[in-house]
């Protein structure tokens, strides 16, 4: 059992997060050393092997042509929005503001898009290795041909998800011709589920929230042996996914001549859900760039469980709903009481801070960054923009100078929101106070 009362003895911060206030949470440790499970080499093998398939995807999903079947984002600059922050906060924190627009990604519109695509890609050629005779120096185009289609079929992949994860994955495997079961989560939207299943995939409803949806995929995937789960709450394949965007970030860098050093640091503000998106990019950013970028996480004030995890240091033994928390969130993907098993530690040493947002608030800025900019992004991927100041202010107290800073918000998704959504969220956010 839990001593709460002990653990908010130690952790002053807890009683805050109990009254669903904002906060930004300092990581103690960032910058130590630690012993880390991955390498380059993993991100570098990872990269590779979604360029064997770069073809494949390129013919399966004609939208992917112009990058050559991969799977990537624009980094943009968004001056309108920067100058509007400005405006309503009366400083000049918000220069050399970008977004990583991970709302356009092909095939799902979300981050998952990275993670989750690549694990049915990795699951995929090794059944093509093992059971077919797909080689490393084969055209990958031939996995649409309906011999592989054939021997995919006799295989199943599971996955429990609030939604996006669900359309990367079913989206994907059943594209390649695997037969596929996405657990929803109660809180997941309608039109993910119809799309899913004009896809052809077999969605299951369960009248729970995300981590039942996980645990009831990952029971009856174990009774079948043909049947791959993808386990959001500690798979090393999806994480690996999300790193090899540090790779594509680093060019992109170079492209725009955002330089990164102890004088021009660079602070990405990432949304973090279980963690696997946010904390796969965050180490593939520090093994890629370096000590001077400094990666930050946005977690709803109703599920801030990576924050409880970390500052706790009991991961995944400790959820919101210990504290008494309701982990309700209007933010598809974020609403998760309980971190992943394999993040909180993998970013022990990573991570510069996590902070919290309300939701109302993300709303304010998907609506700013849509009469600023005219792009949209969906509520979860807008909560980035509230931690600026709090991490300018912390980064300070750490005599990292901010004055030539670069900041970047990962815009996780937005693409697939149907419009007649999008006008609601919008109007929603343009009528708060
Ligand atoms: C899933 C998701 C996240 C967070 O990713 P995790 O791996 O769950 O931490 C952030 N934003 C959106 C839109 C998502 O779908």
């Amino acid at each position: 059992m839990l001593n709460i009362e002990h653990l908010q003895q130690s952790n002053p911060l807890i009683s805050t997060l109990q009254t669903y206030t904002p906060t930004f949470w300092h990581n103690p440790n960032y910058g130590s050393n630690n012993e880390l499970p991955f390498t380059i080499e993993d991100i570098e093998d990872a990269a590779a092997r979604l360029e064997r398939f770069a073809s494949y995807i390129r013919h399966v999903f004609p939208e992917t042509e112009p990058l050559n079947g991969i799977i990537e984002s624009p980094l943009k600059q968004i001056p309108a929005m920067q100058e509007q922050l400005s405006h309503q906060f009366g400083d000049n924190t918000y220069a050399n503001l970008w977004l990583k627009c991970d709302h356009e990604l092909s095939i799902s519109g979300s981050i998952k898009a990275r993670g989750g695509i690549y694990e049915v890609l990795k699951f995929a050629e090794s059944v093509a290795q093992t059971a077919g005779d797909l080689t490393y120096n084969d055209d990958y185009k031939i996995l649409a041909t309906d011999t592989y289609r054939q021997l995919f079929k006799q295989y199943k992949i599971a996955v429990g998800s609030t939604g996006n994860l669900g359309l990367s994955i079913g989206i994907m495997s059943a594209k390649l011709g695997f037969s596929v079961d996405v657990h929803m989560s109660s809180d997941a939207r309608q039109w993910k589920k119809d799309l899913l299943r004009r896809y052809g995939v077999n969605v299951i409803e369960h009248q729970s929230d995300y981590q039942f949806a996980v645990a009831e995929g990952r029971k009856l995937a174990a009774s079948d042996p043909t049947c791959h789960f993808v386990d959001d709450e500690g798979s090393a394949d999806l994480f690996l996914g999300y790193t090899v965007a540090a790779l594509r970030l680093k060019q992109q860098l170079q492209d725009n001549r955002i330089v990164v050093d102890a004088d021009h640091p660079l602070f990405v503000y990432l949304p973090c859900g279980v963690g696997g998106g946010p904390g796969g990019v965050t180490f593939g950013l520090k093994q890629i760039l370096g000590p001077h970028v400094h990666c930050v996480f946005a977690e709803p004030t109703h599920a801030p469980c990576m924050l409880l995890g970390m500052m706790t240091q009991l991961h995944d033994q400790i959820a919101v709903t210990d504290i008494g928390l309701d982990g309700r969130t209007a933010a598809d993907g974020l609403a998760v009481s309980r971190p992943s098993r394999l993040v909180g530690q993998i970013m022990n040493h990573l991570l510069f801070g996590v902070f919290t947002v309300d939701d109302q608030q993300m709303y304010r800025y998907i609506s700013m960054l849509h009469q600023t900019e005219d792009i949209f992004i969906e509520p979860s991927a807008a909560s980035g923009f509230d931690g600026i100041r709090a991490t300018i202010k912390q980064a300070k107290t750490q005599g990292i100078p901010t004055d030539q800073a670069t900041h970047i918000v990962w815009s996780t998704g937005g693409n697939m929101v149907p419009e007649d959504e999008k006008k609601q969220y919008l109007n929603y956010g343009a009528n708060l106070r």
